[in-house]
């Protein structure tokens, strides 16, 4: 295809604005696939994906498309809708020369269609304003265009197109407006191979399978390629295109999106953002790349069993596989023995592989709290990062203790504003600044420590804005801060896997609440256990687990006989996944019983 019938774009919305279900209408009005076909959200490919109505990878979709009696090449790339890969987004904007922003007709503007929108008006993207669900009877199109005027992500209220993509209205003409709107690539197909690697995945026959997106010059089986940045170079085996499934081709040329397969064998061989040029004939300079994402919650991840040590890291390989950006060390713990301390991109990533990992294995596995990645400036000026309680180095020699901060935004009901100040200054966050879309519906915008906004931030303010707060945030840096490691004592022991990082004006507190929850957590003992929080050796706060009697089932007083075996049940259940600690028996849920905080 000539460059200037291609057209390359993605669709970037808030969550649940419809983008899988408008790419599915794209497949099927361009007749890549049948009604019969389709299944519902064939690019979320992932199982877990679909249960949970996000996108997480990027699948590129090559359809054909007759406009004006000419037959275009558009490339779609679904892009994810959840601020943890927030950084695929990036990605898929740099392949594009446009962008639908589809926005919900009922629900209106959201925290990610400001961000993304921006994202892609910085990318120098073409934006294609969309009203979605058109259908809904409680739709407000007018009232939504006024939000995106306000929001500045439309210029002409005129532009805006309407389409209802579960109805399959409006679609054609959405495809023309991208054909007439969107620019067509740029590139020379003359000069050498210049293509961008935007993401890739692991293929069990064929080795990594590279995405990307041709700029200049044109790719053919057989060739040598050189990645750039990573010095490599390899002979390219198969190309093709996603349409949406994949099909060899003989030929990709300049600007058309697509991949390849030349029997790489390890997904981290391939850098995405990397350049892939032609090893004879070599562009003169790389691409701009993209910023490599950083893994910025941690994790331990330790099989109950210890002998299940190997199998739990032959696990974790096989899902680094297709997860670049997950990590994962070796770690011990006194507590749990031989684990792993993994790396995520935020808490719904951390869920995630937590569930791919047992549900492809049949691991039993305990998971740490997590926390966020610190950094410390010790006294002789060295800075190390810390990934773990565990790391923070006893007794003083410590200069300074920085943490992560983030810029948040709030897409929030007027009416909700007190609430959202308050939650934010308990959470150590400092106002930027306010911007109303309408009277009903502002933005504000915090700056705030990432530790306070991982665990439940989203939870309490979808509950106080009953579903229409939403919210987006990026990190912006380190800062110096009044931290602390405190330590949790099990019957004298100090069990490392409990230690958290806590802002020392929260320790007393925290202590108390970990130790309450820990109470309840572990069942008695035919001892009495002794609870301990201490910080650099100092028991800041005590709690007992008072010794048991004989029987368990004693304090039912011979109540019905179903009660019993629930708790029968619950023993056995618990008994799956305990550690000891000393003598003392700790089920998996105490190990979380420091992360929550209210
Ligand atoms: P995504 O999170 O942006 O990919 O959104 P989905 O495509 O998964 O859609 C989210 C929900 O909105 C699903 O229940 C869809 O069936 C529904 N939906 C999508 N488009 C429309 C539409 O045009 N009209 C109506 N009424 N519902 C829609
Ligand atoms: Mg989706």
């Amino acid at each position: 295809t000539p460059t200037r019938l291609i057209r390359n774009f993605c669709i970037i919305a808030h969550i649940d604005h419809g983008k899988s279900t408008l790419a599915d209408q794209f497949l099927l009005k361009s007749g890549a696939v049948s009604q019969r076909d389709i299944k519902a959200q064939t690019l979320d490919s992932m199982d877990l994906e679909r249960e949970r109505g996000i996108t997480i990878r990027m699948h590129p979709v090559t359809i054909f498309f007759d406009h004006k009696g000419e037959k275009f090449e558009l490339n779609l790339i679904d892009t994810p809708g959840h601020v943890d890969f927030n950084y695929e987004v990036s990605r898929s904007l740099a392949a594009c020369e446009g962008a639908i922003l589809l926005v919900d007709a009922f629900q209106g503007v959201q925290a990610q269609t400001v961000a993304n929108g921006f994202l892609a008006m910085e990318a120098q993207l073409k934006l294609v304003p969309t009203l979605n669900k058109i259908d809904l009877p409680h739709a407000r199109p007018e009232f939504v265009i006024g939000e995106m005027e306000q929001a500045m992500l439309v210029e002409d209220p005129d532009e805006v197109m309407k389409v209802s993509a579960r109805a399959g209205l409006g679609i054609e003409e959405l495809m023309g407006a991208v054909i007439d709107r969107v620019p067509a690539p740029s590139g020379a197909p003359a000069e050498p191979l210049k293509a961008l690697i935007y993401n890739s995945h692991f293929d069990t026959y064929k080795g990594v399978v590279v995405y990307i997106r041709m700029i200049d010059g044109n790719l053919k089986p057989g060739q040598r390629i050189k990645l750039m940045r990573a010095g490599r170079e390899y002979v390219v085996t198969e190309m093709g295109q996603f349409r949406p499934e994949p099909t060899k081709i003989d030929e990709l040329g300049a600007g058309q999106v697509g991949y390849f397969t030349a029997n790489i064998k390890t997904i981290d061989d391939v850098g995405i953002g990397d350049t892939v040029t032609d090893a004879f004939n070599p562009t003169a300079e790389p691409l701009a790349g993209y910023k490599e994402p950083k893994p910025m919650v941690y994790s331990g991840l330790y099989p109950v069993n210890n002998n299940e040590f190997e199998d739990l890291r032959e696990a974790l390989q096989k899902l680094k596989l297709n997860d670049s950006s997950f990590s994962y060390v070796p770690e011990v713990s006194d507590g749990l023995g031989f684990g792993f301390r993994c790396g995520f991109l935020g808490m719904l990533h951390r869920e995630i592989i937590q569930q791919r990992l047992e549900r492809d294995s049949e691991l039993n596995l305990v998971q740490t709290a997590p926390n966020v990645t610190y950094e410390i400036k010790k006294q002789n000026g060295e800075v190390v990062q810390v990934h773990g309680p565990q790391d923070v180095p006893d007794g003083g020699g410590i200069d300074e203790f920085r943490e992560p901060i983030v810029k948040i935004s709030f897409l929030i009901p007027s009416t909700n504003i007190g609430g959202l100040m308050t939650m934010c200054t308990e959470r150590r966050g400092t106002f930027v600044r306010t911007e109303y879309l309408s009277p009903q519906r502002v933005i504000l915008v915090f700056e705030m420590p990432l530790a306070e906004v991982i665990y439940d931030l989203y939870d309490k303010l979808k509950s106080f804005t009953h579903g229409y707060g939403t919210m987006d945030y990026e990190v912006v840096g380190y800062r110096a801060a009044d931290l602390v490691r405190m330590d949790i004592l099990v019957h004298g022991n100090r069990v490392d896997a409990l230690s958290i990082i806590v802002h020392r004006s929260n320790a007393d507190r925290r202590g108390r609440k970990v130790l309450e929850r820990l109470r309840k957590e572990i069942s008695r003992h035919m001892f009495e256990v002794a609870l301990q929080a201490a910080i650099g050796g100092k028991i800041i706060a005590r709690e007992t687990i008072a010794a048991m009697k004989k029987d368990v089932t004693a304090k039912c007083y011979g109540g019905d006989i179903s009660r019993k075996r629930k708790l029968w049940n619950k023993q056995a259940e618990g008994k799956k996944r305990m550690k000891a600690i000393g003598q003392v028996e700790v089920p998996q849920e105490a190990f979380l019983a420091v992360l929550e905080d209210d």
